[in-house]
Parts: structure tokens; C-alpha cells; sequence
């Protein structure tokens, strides 16, 4: 092993967070560098493969802190930290004008406000190259170029393993280059790998009991690697058991062109989920993300299919800007269709009676304004309930698609990494999807992973640059 090369901060990943963080404390006279275990300059991330819209629980994040707040504490429903809030609230437009300051480009696409603040220029519509020169990959190497002029160190194949401790401080990183133990030495360590979502022992510990049977749609470079370091060291873990993610149609499990896009989202709000036995098991209403916390969440997380007809697949089914009508079907899903609920039955092998009568009380719920009284409740605040009448009807079987995870370490409202009694770790912070406390909950908030990422990313390095002289 050879002898520790000091910095006074190193961040471990070079995602949207550890960028961010990086060239922040650049900019600040602080000798920096990220530790990033991809190998060529194009490495995959979670940030590269991105949709590209930052936004705060899908309000544009140049709004008031008033109203972000309030579409966060909506979304979470008293599951955040407070100061977790509060920093999101007040800075996720600053640090998007600051990125934008720094050469990132944004435009607004079509008229949603979770969209008016979008990463140019916007990915593609379909195919596997969707990122390529577009949005996260184009942002990664604008923050690269700028890192660079700032003068700090991007160290690629280097794969953090373990902290260094001095008692209760931490005091560096011991990491793996080229096959090689290298000991690295720095007053502050910020971790931000981009959470476990891709770990399937971690996902068994935490989310689902069968990760071979939910679709991984993310990059596969988050292994938790982070966590499981800063477990070790006493820190807390925080909201462990939700992630951000997406139905998806099943054949995603095996065909490459279903996933990340389209996803099921729209059709499975609009329509009725039900499982192997023909009746509904869950609350449509509550959106995409919570249905597939809830799908992967079952025994089996492959036994639940979406109902639909035809005003449903006109009209939802096209409503996303990569649309499930046509894409599940032109890139290879199988859609079952049918002139009857009970031939639809048939072809699914599933009750016929029972998935009439589930249809049936479905649709007579919807007339008489009751759906709220099914069994599951069928809420109506955020998605109309749609009858499921005219014929054809179509029935697709789904797969939970996980993109991050939000449950994570600990941190105060500086990004300090807090232990199991909420005191800080001395020297040590976490940053973007390696943090937990602000998403999840019951209700399985959803915030957003860009701005959550550039953030908690910006809000470490004021911190660490703010305390340096001390
Ligand atoms: C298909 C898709 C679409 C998305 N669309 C949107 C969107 O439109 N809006 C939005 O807000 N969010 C979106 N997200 C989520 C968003 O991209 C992420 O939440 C965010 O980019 C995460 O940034 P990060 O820096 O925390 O992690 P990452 O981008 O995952 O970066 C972590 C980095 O750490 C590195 N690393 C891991 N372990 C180690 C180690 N031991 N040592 C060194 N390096 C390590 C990894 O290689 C990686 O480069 C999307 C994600 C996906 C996959």
C-alpha cells in the first residue's frame, strides 16, 4: 500500500452531487478531489442517463420556497426532516442558477411545471442511445471541463472501499486503484455514490424480499457502497424501505428497448391493477411512484397486471412525452386485447367471474361517486378514475422499475452525517441519493433526484468551505 496522499476534501462519486460539491469548494480555494469508480471519461451514472428536469416535488424549482415547501410537505406527508425541508426549500433554485452559471443549459418542455426548468438539449423520445449527447451526459461534461479550469482532481477508477477514522473524526478514505490499496487522507469526506438501489443483498435487507424480480432502471453503478461504509463507522440510517421508481411492462425484465421508457405510470393510474386472483389490491389513485414501492413490496412482485379500454389507451396512454400507446407495443411488450372483460380473462388465465364482478363494482363505484368506499379505496385527488367500459380492453402484466433509492444515511441540515444519537461525524457529510430523510414515508414522497443531488451537493461544500479556517 502506498503512503496517504492528502486532501483537504474528497467526495466519493462523481454523479450530479459530488460534481456539484466539487466544483463549489474549487471555486472556493479548497483542494479537492472525487473519487470516482467508472474508468472512462464517458463513466455511467444515474446523472448521465437522466430525464434532465429539475423540479421539487414536480413544481419548477424557481418558485418560491413557499410554495416549495408546500408541494414537498404535501408529497411526504411529515416524513421529511425539517431541515432537510428547509434546504431544499431555500436553496434548489439558487444552486440550478449556479449550475446554470457554470455553462448547464435548461429549456422549458411543454407546459407540466415539473418541466420548465429541463437539462438541454432534452433526451430523445426513444431508443437505447436516449442520453447520449443530451441532457445529464452533455451536464457531466460541462461540470468536468469546469472542474478542470478550477483546478481540482477527478480521480477515475478509484473505488472507495472504507473510512479512516480517528476516534469519532474521520480523517480520509482507503480506496482501490487498478487493483491497487491506496490510502488518501483529507480533513472532510463527502459521500455521494448514488444509493443502494443496485445492491441486491441491500434491497433484500430493506425493500423487497425478491430483487431478482424487480427491474433495475438505473444505471447499476449504485451499490451502496457508501452506506455500507458509513454503517460501519455508527452512522443512522434513515426512511430505508422506499424508492424512486415507476411500473414498467413486464417484458422490461428481458427486453432492453422497456425500459427506462416508457413507463406504465399513466395507464396504471387510469385503469385498475389487480393481482393473480383477479381483484384490485392496491389504491390506483396514489400515483405511479407509490404503485411500484407497493408491487415491489408484494410476495410476488410479478403477479399484478394493469385493466384498461380503449378511451383509456387514446387518451392517458398518450399523454407522457414518451407515451406507453404506441411504445409498449412497437418496442416489443405484450399488450393482451379483447371485445369482453371475460375473453380478456380467458387470455390471462385468470377468474373470469371474479374479474367481471371486480370491473363491474369498479365501474358502479365511479357512477355513484362511492370508489373511496371499495375495497381497496380508490382516491380521486390526484388521478380521475376512469370506467373501464368500452371495449376493446386490454390487460398488461407489470414489473416494478426501481431508480433510486430514497432511504439513505442520516444528515443535518449542513449535509453533517449523523449518528445513532443525531450528533454529527466529525469530518464526514453525504450528498445527492446516498442520503435518506427527505423522500419516502408512507405516503412515499417524491422530491426529485436532480435537485435533491446538486442541493445537498452545494449546501455540503458551503459547510466545509465555511468551516475551513476554524
Ligand atoms: C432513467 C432516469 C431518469 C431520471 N430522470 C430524472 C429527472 O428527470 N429528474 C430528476 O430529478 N431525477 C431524475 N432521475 C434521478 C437522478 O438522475 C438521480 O437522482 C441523480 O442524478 C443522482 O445523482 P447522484 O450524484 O446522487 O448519484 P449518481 O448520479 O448515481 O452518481 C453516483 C456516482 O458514484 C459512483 N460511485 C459509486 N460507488 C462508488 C465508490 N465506492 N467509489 C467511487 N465512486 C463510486 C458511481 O459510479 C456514480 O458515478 C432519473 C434517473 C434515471 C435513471
Amino acid at each position: 500500500m502506498n503512503a496517504a496522499t492528502s486532501y483537504e476534501t474528497l467526495i466519493i462519486g462523481g454523479g450530479l452531487a459530488g460534481l456539484t460539491c466539487g466544483l463549489r469548494l474549487a471555486e472556493k480555494g479548497v483542494k479537492v478531489a472525487i473519487l470516482e469508480k467508472g474508468e472512462t471519461d464517458r463513466y455511467l451514472c444515474n446523472s448521465r442517463i437522466c430525464g434532465g428536469a429539475f423540479h421539487v416535488s414536480y413544481r419548477d424549482v424557481h418558485e418560491s420556497p413557499e410554495v416549495l415547501m408546500n408541494a414537498m410537505k404535501g408529497k411526504t406527508q411529515g416524513f421529511s426532516r425539517q431541515s432537510f425541508l428547509d434546504v431544499m426549500a431555500n436553496n434548489a433554485g439558487s444552486t440550478a442558477q449556479w449550475l446554470r452559471s457554470k455553462g448547464l443549459r435548461f429549456i422549458k418542455v411543454g407546459d407540466a411545471p415539473h418541466r420548465q426548468t429541463t437539462l438541454a438539449p432534452p433526451i430523445a423520445q426513444k431508443g437505447r442511445d436516449y442520453w447520449h449527447g443530451r441532457g445529464g451526459d452533455v451536464m457531466l461534461r460541462t461540470l468536468h471541463a469546469e472542474l478542470k479550469k478550477a483546478g481540482a482532481t477527478v480521480l477515475l477508477g478509484t473505488r472507495a472501499l472504507s473510512l479512516r477514522m480517528a476516534g469519532n473524526q474521520c480523517i480520509g478514505i482507503e480506496a482501490e486503484q487498478q487493483g491497487s490499496k491506496v490510502l488518501l487522507d483529507a480533513r472532510n469526506v463527502v459521500i455521494s455514490d448514488g444509493g443502494f438501489q443496485a445492491n441486491p443483498e441491500l434491497l433484500r435487507e430493506f425493500v423487497t424480499r425478491e430483487p431478482a424480480k424487480i427491474r433495475q432502471r438505473n444505471a447499476q453503478t449504485a451499490m451502496g457502497d457508501g452506506l455500507t461504509m458509513a454503517r460501519a463507522v455508527g452512522a443512522k440510517l434513515v426512511g430505508m424501505k422506499n424508492f424512486y421508481g415507476h411500473p414498467l411492462i413486464q417484458d422490461a425484465l428481458t427486453n432492453d428497448d422497456l425500459w427506462p421508457f416508457p413507463v406504465m405510470d399513466d395507464l396504471c393510474v387510469a385503469g385498475v391493477m389487480i393481482d393473480s386472483s383477479g381483484k384490485r389490491f392496491v389504491d390506483e389513485g396514489l400515483g405511479g411512484v407509490y404503485l411500484a414501492n407497493h408491487i415491489a413490496g408484494m410476495a410476488d412482485p410479478l403477479s399484478t397486471i394493469v385493466i384498461y379500454d380503449q378511451p383509456i389507451w387514446e387518451g392517458p396512454g398518450k399523454a407522457f412525452i414518451t407515451p406507453a400507446n404506441p411504445l409498449i407495443i412497437t418496442n416489443g411488450g405484450t399488450v393482451h386485447k379483447a371485445d369482453t372483460i371475460c375473453a380478456l380473462a380467458q387470455k390471462l388465465a385468470l377468474p373470469a367471474g371474479v374479474l367481471e364482478q371486480t370491473i363491474g363494482q369498479y365501474n358502479t363505484a365511479i357512477d355513484a361517486g362511492t370508489t373511496t368506499q371499495l375495497a381497496p379505496a380508490r382516491s380521486t385527488r390526484d388521478h380521475k378514475a376512469w370506467p373501464i367500459r368500452t371495449a376493446p380492453f386490454y390487460a398488461a402484466r407489470l414489473v416494478a422499475g426501481i431508480t433510486y433509492t430514497m432511504g439513505g444515511i442520516a444528515v443535518d441540515g449542513d449535509c453533517r452525517v449523523l449518528d445513532g444519537n443525531d450528533n454529527p461525524i466529525t469530518g464526514l457529510y453525504a450528498a445527492g441519493c446516498a442520503t435518506g430523510g427527505l423522500e419516502g414515508g408512507d405516503a412515499v414522497g417524491y422530491v426529485g433526484g436532480l435537485s435533491k443531488s446538486s442541493t445537498t451537493g452545494f449546501q455540503a461544500a458551503e459547510h466545509i468551505a465555511a468551516n475551513r479556517a476554524r
